[in-house]
């Protein structure tokens, strides 16, 4: 959500005359945009904002501006440490961007813009272009969470949840496609809690796959006390832009963990989910998020962490050690010792690059239809992504930019899967 924000700071600044620079020494201003979800996120900034001013030690100083969440949830503390950050923007009011840095540059005084205006965000947005060129483009279709789990500091920073009206998420979606786009993120803290009047997520969904440039759908993240009925049934075989790989956020395999985060679901609940998409389309995998080592996680507990990653055989995880954020209810509570938590981390992380290794391997000789979005750098090569993420490369000449192609899977690594475009399959002219 993050790279949807920066774009769109983008095009409003484009609008007063900024551009983006290939040299940052020399740059006018500097955006820092910035994620609180786990700690460390503040000391970055301070580091960054170091770095600047030794590179404009004898230069005038830039206009600096941190912006998101950490702005959001250390405002004034920033402005009032920092007196070299010029702006401070929160993630629901970075539409007064311009207002900020065009007022900074006739009287350079600090400025605190941390409202929750998200409506006015967006109104404002929709007068500039989202001029997002790529083949994989992002669109943020909701903000803000109010689960309020206790870990997390999503509902203070990005505040109460807030759905886009459709009729403009398919304009942009239309203008995004002009641009380029083949592929479509519906991006949101919890994108299938969409909900404008009575439309929700499956019926953007299908909406989106009436646009003929437009190949590929994908949404993030989910949350799955919001996996409705109508969400699992467009998975079914009928829907072919909507691609089977979903990220299904659990956090921990343990019920007693779950509740004690107030996650507002079971395994049992999670595990219907699963079974339920499974049955409407038996090629959908799942990637999840796990916290581990939270607070009162015991033995036990992890150990149904660990079972549940091998019975559903996630092809990604993201696991993080849980982080006490300042203002959440479980900073409150006592933390696990450390080196336990960090030896459960590294034997999660050990099981599911296991899992994820051989799901990999079974990809070999086998072909998958690759998206592709760009020239590798200096190589005749091109970077694709199949229809379940993996970034795949293959040799060409050819100019493959928004082409989606049969290829055969050779060999990989953790990261890439190199391939070769199969002549058979692509001869018959695949719609792309
Ligand atoms: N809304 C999604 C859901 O409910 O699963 C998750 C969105 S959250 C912004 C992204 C991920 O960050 C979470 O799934 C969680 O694993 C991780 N996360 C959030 N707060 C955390 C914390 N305090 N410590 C460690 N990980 C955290
Ligand atoms: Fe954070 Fe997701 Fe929980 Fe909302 S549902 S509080 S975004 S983890």
């Amino acid at each position: 959500m993050n790279e949807y924000d920066s774009n769109r700071i983008y095009d409003l600044a484009k609008s007063i005359n900024y551009e983006k620079t290939s040299e940052p020494t020399k740059a006018d201003c500097y955006v820092l945009n910035t994620c609180h979800i786990r700690e460390k996120a503040t000391d970055k900034v301070y580091h960054d904002i170091g770095r600047i001013k030794k590179n404009f030690k004898d230069k005038k100083k830039p206009i600096v501006v941190v912006t998101g969440c950490v702005a959001q949830a250390e405002g004034e503390i920033l402005l009032e440490k920092e007196k070299y950050i010029d702006a401070v923007i929160g993630p629901q009011s970075f539409h007064k961007f311009n207002q900020i840095i065009q007022s900074i540059e006739k009287e350079s005084l600090q400025k605190n813009s941390t409202d929750f205006d998200v409506r006015e965000k967006f109104d404002t947005l929709n007068y500039y272009k989202n001029s997002d060129n790529s083949v994989s483009s992002l669109l943020t279709i909701q903000e803000g969470c109010d689960k309020f789990c206790k870990f997390c500091v999503v509902p203070y920073t990005r505040g109460a949840e807030f759905s886009r009206p459709i009729n403009e998420l398919i304009r942009e979606s239309k203008d995004l496609a002009d641009s380029g786009a083949r592929e479509i993120t519906l991006l949101g803290q919890n994108v299938n809690a969409y909900s404008y009047n009575d439309k929700k997520l499956s019926n953007l969904i299908f909406e989106i796959s009436k646009l003929k440039n437009i190949k590929r759908i994908r949404y993030t993240t989910s949350h799955p006390k919001d996996f409705t009925e109508d969400l699992i049934n467009v998975h079914d075989n009928k829907m072919k832009k909507l691609m089977p790989l979903i990220h299904l956020p659990i956090q921990s395999g343990s019920d007693k963990i779950l509740k004690a985060m107030n996650r507002k679901h079971t395994v049992e609940d999670y595990l219907e989910i699963i079974h339920k998409l499974k049955a409407v389309n038996p090629m959908i995998r799942f990637s999840s998020d796990f916290i581990i080592g939270y607070p009162g996680e015991t033995d036990t507990d992890f150990d149904e962490t660990l079972k549940l990653l091998s019975k559903i055989e996630f092809i990604n995880c993201f696991s993080f050690i849980f982080s006490p954020r300042p203002g959440t209810p479980a900073a409150k509570l006592t933390e696990i010792d450390n080196k336990v938590a960090k030896k459960r981390l590294v034997l999660f992380q050990s099981a599911a690059e296991k899992i994820k290794l051989k799901y990999r391997r079974s990809l070999f000789n086998r072909t998958s239809l690759v998206l592709f979005e760009n020239k590798v750098k200096n190589k005749d090569e091109y970077f694709g992504r199949d229809e379940y993420s993996n970034s795949v490369i293959v040799k060409t000449k050819e100019n493959l930019k928004g082409k989606i192609k049969e290829v055969k899977i050779t060999n990989g690594n953790q990261n890439t899967l190199f391939g070769e475009i199969t002549q058979r399959f692509n001869k018959r002219n695949f719609a792309a």
